[in-house]
């Protein structure tokens, strides 16, 4: 696609009209003498659309391996032999670390469990966090549970859950490459079903499960219809022992091609780095992401790989003059 560059400079940045799925491909096609134009492009898109603040948030197992289900990239499978072991619940040790990350300014604490939905036990166990949590600390609960049945999600909307995370992963063509036990549509309707009972749609995915950039732009149009309030992007870290732990991570300028193509077909939504960052662009990756569209970081560790110190993120949103983005601005 002639100059996709002036399009989209047109389109998105003065428009606000985000980038079809035609459109994406040819910012995820750039050569890479043009990444860095398309990546000051993806931030002005940011900058213009939603502001400087960052998202900060932190995530935190709740329940962590033995999963039933076959995601080809995740080590809490318990299909697969990886060495993830399992924690067990602890609620003090959940609020300490509520406390940690809202300390950190951050607004969103996300409670995370590795199964295929919840169950009546883990549902007991999430009532108690949230309320713990919601007692001592102030900062969002989000979850991110799996499939939700109709009853579920009612009840978390009632718990006060402010958004959900549930990731289609990758394109839909792609999808069964990826996961065999369940489909696509059952992890867009438990979307469609966070959005109805009013809570916040968290949905995104990983680059680099084998998928051709066609579906990489054809996942990218896939979000931007479901519009979800936020993007969490990662990169794949090949985890010993899962199907993919053969696959290379995305090269840093796929990566970035990557991060420009997803803002620009998504201008308003919240798009977060997530895992894999460090392996696919090292350490200047969180720099030049949050100067090419991202505008949301995890900070710490994410569940089952080491992430930075949350030091080292947040001086660099103060060097950037990027704001931690405020808790009475969300709540
Ligand atoms: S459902 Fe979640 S925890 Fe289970 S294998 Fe898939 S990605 Fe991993």
């Amino acid at each position: 696609m002639n100059d996709i560059l002036g399009v989209a400079r047109q389109q998105v940045l003065e428009e606000g009209v985000p980038l079809d799925e035609e459109q994406a491909l040819a910012i995820l096609e750039l050569p890479d003498d043009q990444v860095g134009h398309a990546l000051a492009l993806a931030h002005d898109v940011r900058m213009r659309w939603c502001g400087p603040a960052v998202e900060v948030e932190g995530i935190v197992s709740i329940k962590t391996g033995g999963c039933p289900e076959d995601c080809h990239f995740c080590s809490q499978s318990g299909r697969f032999h990886t060495p993830v072991r399992a924690v067990k619940l602890d609620i003090p040790a959940l609020v300490r670390a509520a406390h940690q990350t809202a300390a950190t300014g951050a607004t969103e604490f996300c409670l995370v469990a590795a199964v295929r939905g919840p169950d009546e036990r883990l549902m007991a166990q999430v009532r108690d966090a949230v309320a713990a949590i919601q007692a001592e600390v102030e900062i969002n609960i989000a979850c991110s549970l799996g499939i939700l049945s109709r009853e579920q999600g009612e009840e978390l909307a009632g718990l006060g859950v402010h958004r959900y995370n549930h990731n289609l992963e990758t394109a839909r063509s792609h999808f069964p490459e990826v996961v065999t036990t369940h489909t696509w549509e059952e992890r867009f309707e438990t979307l469609e079903l966070v959005r109805e009972m009013g809570m916040e749609v968290c949905c995104g995915g990983i680059i680099g499960m084998g998928e051709s950039l066609e579906q990489r732009a054809e996942f990218a149009a896939q979000l931007a219809e479901l519009e979800p309030d936020e993007v969490p992007l990662n990169f794949l870290d090949p985890r010993p022992g899962t199907p993919f732990g053969e696959l290379e991570s995305p090269t840093a300028k796929d990566a970035l091609r990557a991060i420009a193509a997803f803002r620009l077909a998504l201008p308003r939504t919240v798009l977060r780095f997530a895992g894999g960052r460090e392996l696919a662009l090292g350490d200047l990756g969180t720099r030049q992401g949050v100067l090419g569209g991202i505008n949301a970081l995890i900070v710490g560790n994410y569940l089952t790989t080491l992430g930075r110190s949350p030091d080292e993120d947040l001086d660099l949103l103060t060097e950037l003059k990027m704001p931690v983005k405020e808790l009475s601005s969300t709540l």
